[in-house]
């Protein structure tokens, strides 16, 4: 019993997987969360908000101080301007984001182009809108978009186009050349950019990302969407938002409303006061995850997998050829007994199969957390 706007979306792999690793109690270097949890000012707070009284309906946009703190957020940090009260949403989780802005703006028949791999759930929404994805494929070995390809994707039934950066599976942190070829390209075919920017803190090597809302006539066409989860390492609370020109914020809203209503209450002054009160945490993440980074790419590299160093996110990618595997699925159903860890085949992140080979591994845990991991993979049989 399956409603046809769910045909062919297959369940998510990370369910998949993290119950996998917990059947077989493998070392869970597929799905992308923290094992340690985010500052313990931010816990506290919700600790108090609960015991203080927040535990009533929030208002339909989000509690006041959070949409506030995500203004002063996005102002701090980029220079953007937001009024509080109609350029901010505040959703559950940028999941929630995501599926209220394509269900909130996409007309059946509409083209989105989209960054392949993309991050499962905007197939899926895309599909339950009725919109067609149009995908820009990024190759390995360097995953970048082409920018031709790019221009391709475009036709006269194209009305937006999603974007992700730092882009999950790859990595890749979108330049200020190709956001400026993206940007272009919507002014050009008036195409409205919905942009995923939840690992915007989790950049590494010096780099910075760029929101495509501050280029050049882009802050009236963009909406961008971030959250809580990654920037402080509370991945479980689904504390997001989505901010922009009011009319795009607006038809989020409109979604929103009829899939939760509103969004938790307590979790919400507790972000606000850490988005205010510790701006410094993400970036103190930030280096951790670089070096934990740098201990995984070394260790897959010595258990003969083929790395891609990624430039952001919590995820490297990885070429299983050069052990004999073409199907990442097949490799990462087998891995479990070969070698105890999990990680998550990337192919259903394809249409083409562009991704069949390629296997994501997360390094957002602990350092004994991946270096059990890696001992785990160096110990075992690992060629096809
Ligand atoms: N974003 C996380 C990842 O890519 C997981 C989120 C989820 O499980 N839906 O691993």
């Amino acid at each position: 019993m399956l409603a046809h706007r769910l045909d062919g979306i297959p369940p998510t792999i990370f369910t998949t997987m993290s119950a996998l690793a917990a059947r077989t109690g493998s070392v869970n270097l597929g799905q992308g969360f923290p094992d340690v949890d985010g500052p313990p000012e931010l816990i506290a707070g919700a600790v108090e908000a609960l015991e203080t009284g927040h535990n009533q309906y929030a208002p339909g946009p989000g509690v006041a101080a959070l949409r506030q703190a995500v203004a002063r957020h996005q102002q701090r940090h980029y220079g953007i301007e937001l009024d509080p009260d109609t350029e901010v949403v505040v959703t559950t989780g940028c999941t929630e984001a995501v599926a209220a802005a394509l269900l909130g703006l996409v007309d059946p028949g509409d083209e989105v182009v989209v960054l392949e791999p993309y991050y499962d759930s905007y197939p899926a929404m895309i599909q339950m809108a009725g919109g067609v994805r149009r995908p820009v494929t990024l190759r390995g070995p360097d995953f970048r978009p082409d920018l031709d390809e790019l221009r391709a994707a475009v036709t006269p039934r194209t009305r937006f186009v999603l974007l992700n950066s730092p882009h999950n599976p790859t990595g890749t942190v979108l330049t200020r050349e190709e956001l400026q070829a993206v940007a272009d390209l919507a002014i050009e075919h008036d195409l409205v950019v919905i942009t995923d920017e939840v690992y915007e803190h989790l950049v590494f090597d010096g780099r910075e990302h760029l929101p495509i809302a501050t280029l050049p006539g882009m802050s009236e066409r963009t909406l961008t969407l971030s959250s809580a989860g990654k920037s402080y390492s509370v991945t479980g609370w689904k504390v997001g938002w989505a901010t922009g020109p009011a009319e795009l914020v607006g038809a989020v809203l409109a979604a929103k409303q009829w899939l939760t209503f509103t969004s938790g209450s307590p979790l919400q002054p507790a972000v606000a006061r850490a988005l205010d009160e510790r701006p410094d945490f993400p970036a103190q993440l930030a280096a951790a995850l670089q070096d934990r980074r740098d201990l995984l790419c070394a260790g897959l590299a010595d258990a003969g997998l083929d790395v891609h160093v990624p430039e952001g996110t919590y995820f490297a990618t990885t070429d299983i050829s050069s052990l004999g595997w073409e199907d990442g699925r097949a490799f990462c159903l087998a891995l479990p007994e070969r070698a105890g860890v999990v990680a998550i085949p990337t192919q259903g992140f394809y249409d083409s199969g562009a991704g069949r080979h390629l296997v994501r591994w997360a390094f957002c845990k602990e350092r004994p957390v991946i270096e059990e991991g890696l001992r785990r993979l160096r110990a075992a049989d690992l060629a096809r």
